[in-house]
């Protein structure tokens, strides 16, 4: 005998058996209690919320001989027809596969015909939303006045897809994620009918893993009773079964940026790209990874809250201990940014190498938390800092990393800086256009700051001093007084230690005025770092 999988088998064949979406089956109980049925119905959820179970038992309950309290009876010859499928009356269609214009000709050509037997023809199209526009306008014909024996139940996982004259014309129907509770009392429910032996805990997990899906839920469960035989399925099976994400790479990462090992860092990227992970996942797991340090960091009992085996509980624990909380926040922070970032970037390896740096080297983050974030660092370094030679650096990103050669007396003091600084070198240049934006805030005086807000900066023909372009007048104005650019030159002075002279330019052009990072310029500093460790 073939094996029927647990979904098929334990599909709903009533409304009072569907879980969960009772709004929506009391409603349709009423409805084929009093006859005022509708003729176009619009299902829209995630998957295996019940859309196709609960279109299937209408389709049975408004043709049934002896509804029961709403419900098909499942036992008439009308019931047991559409059951085993040889009944005319109820057709369905993917609309997937079927999205021309043709599929719907000729359903307006069926549609002509009343049933032969039965009360109506129920026509129920998944996936609607993936009809061609052409296709939508032929149907759209057929909704405006469906002959009365006709219903369409239409069924939708994105609804803002459909064209509103559809939306217009049907009953809508949301269909919610289902409880995590609702679903693991179902699945005991099954598994003690098929006489499979698992424990609540795992029960619980696989509902938690199904993520409001019901026939995920059901499919997983059968995953799990297929490799378990004799014995009692415990979580920790099904954690094994279901495939827990492998958390040590993350723990490794967690580790390298505690050591500032940025060699390590880009070996672990490295090995994950060669391992064929998508990146774009990478960074959402280890994200998930540090929310999950922070839990351990607060919460005594994660039961419920982390699904990990014991041993890699205990590392997690570990993990959160050399981390601080408004570290850990921080990083979340970042790598939820780099997230919405990657998306639509072809240079995803970069951007997550470079970030993992900025993570592991505050003083590269110029934004107020990672200055924070090293002036705490410094705070703990300054008793046995050398103070004689702090000039003469050449700056350059390779040597900010490296957290020795930060001038602290530039950063921590208010005083002018009197001793001889260095000219500004070709490199300084293409630095201060990189953290312009970040110049620009510094700037004390708000008037400054906010002339200052639609410029960018290009080195000058000598290549010994930065020209500030802008498009407005006033702006102009404003910056090319000689206040300002002293300003300016302070900020600078201040942050890098370095002697640059400001001139200023009016733009006739629109230009625009963000200066981006350039892939050449992350490349860079990825090389620079590189050689590093
Ligand atoms: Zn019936």
């Amino acid at each position: 005998m073939s094996y029927t999988a647990l979904y098929r088998k334990w599909r709903s064949q009533t409304f009072d058996e569907i879980k969960g979406q009772e709004p929506i089956t009391e409603s349709f109980k009423n409805q084929i209690k009093t006859g005022r049925i509708g003729h176009a119905y619009l299902f829209c959820g995630t998957r295996g919320t019940g859309k196709t179970s609960v279109a299937k038992i209408l389709a049975r309950a408004v043709n049934c001989q002896n509804p029961i309290n709403g419900n098909p009876c499942n036992e008439c010859s009308s019931c047991k027809s559409i059951l085993n499928d040889s009944s005319m009356n109820v057709v369905e269609m993917d609309a997937a596969s079927n999205n021309g214009v043709d599929d719907i000709r000729q359903i307006r050509d069926q549609v002509q015909y009343p049933p032969v037997d039965g009360k109506y023809k129920v026509y129920i199209i998944d996936e609607v939303h993936m009809l061609s526009q052409a296709a939508f306008n032929a149907f759209l014909k057929t909704l405006e006045e469906p002959p009365e024996y006709v219903i369409f139940i239409l069924a939708t996982t994105e609804p803002n897809k459909l064209p509103i004259t559809i939306l217009s014309r049907c009953q809508r129907y949301d269909f919610k994620r289902i409880s995590t509770d609702t679903i693991a009392s179902r699945l005991r429910e099954i598994s003690d009918s098929e006489g499979i032996n698992v424990e609540d805990e795992a029960l619980d997990y696989i509902a938690r893993v199904g993520d409001g899906s019901m026939r995920d839920a059901v499919s997983l469960l059968d995953q799990c009773s297929a490799f378990q035989f004799e014995h009692c399925i415990k979580y920790e099976d099904a954690l094994n079964i279901l495939g827990a994400v492998d958390t040590s790479v993350f723990s490794e990462v967690i580790e390298a940026l505690n050591m500032k090992d940025i060699k390590e860092l880009l070996n672990i990227i490295s090995t994950v790209i060669e391992h064929g992970r998508e990146i774009g996942q990478f960074i959402s797991d280890l994200i998930m990874y540090i929310r999950n340090l922070l839990l351990a960091k607060t919460v005594d009992n994660l039961q419920g809250l982390v699904d990990m085996s014991k041993e890699n509980l205990q590392k997690l624990k570990d993990d959160s201990k050399l981390f601080s909380t408004t570290e850990l926040l921080r990083y979340i922070r970042m790598l939820s940014d780099l997230s919405n970032q990657i998306r639509y970037s072809n240079q995803k390896r970069i951007l997550l190498e470079t970030t993992l740096m900025k993570l592991a080297f505050p003083e590269t983050d110029a934004t107020l938390e990672g200055l924070n974030a090293k002036l705490s660092e410094i705070k703990r370094e300054i008793s046995n800092f050398d103070f004689s030679d702090a000039t003469g650096n050449k700056l350059d990103l390779s040597k900010v990393v490296d957290t020795k050669t930060i001038n602290t007396k530039a950063v921590l003091s208010n005083k002018p800086n009197k001793v001889s600084l260095p000219k500004a070198q070709y490199d300084d240049l293409q630095l201060l256009k990189k953290e312009w934006r970040n110049i620009c805030i510094a700037v004390p005086s708000s008037v400054v700051s906010v002339a200052l807000r639609e410029t960018y900066v290009k080195p000058n023909k000598e290549r010994d001093g930065m020209i500030i372009v802008t498009k407005s007048k006033g702006g102009f104005k404003i910056i090319s007084e000689e206040e300002s650019k002293d300003m300016l030159c302070k900020v600078v002075e201040n942050r890098y230690n370095k002697l640059i002279k400001f001139s200023t330019e009016l733009s006739e052009e629109k230009e625009n005025s963000t200066v981006y990072v350039t892939t050449d310029d992350l490349e860079q500093i990825n090389i620079n770092i590189e050689t590093e460790g």
